[in-house]
């Protein structure tokens, strides 16, 4: 099984760039704007938190 991700949202300061870079389409936003990963979906590529501008991304 793929390693997971998930964003820390007291990190995260909603740039977008991870739903961007996500080819899976693992991003989601919710009504108050916050980022978070569906880990169903999540293929554990690592692409999100490698682009992340402050490491807000963390595995597991
Ligand atoms: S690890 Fe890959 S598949 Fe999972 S949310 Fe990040 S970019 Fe998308
Ligand atoms: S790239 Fe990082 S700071 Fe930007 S929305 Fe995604 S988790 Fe938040």
């Amino acid at each position: 099984m793929a390693v997971k991700y998930r964003i820390d949202r007291a990190l995260c300061v909603s740039c977008g760039t991870c739903d961007m870079e996500c080819r899976f389409g693992a991003i989601q936003i919710s009504d108050q704007g916050k980022f978070s990963i569906d880990t169903e979906t999540c293929r554990g590529c690592g692409l999100c938190a490698a682009s992340c501008p402050v490491d807000a991304v963390l595995k597991g």
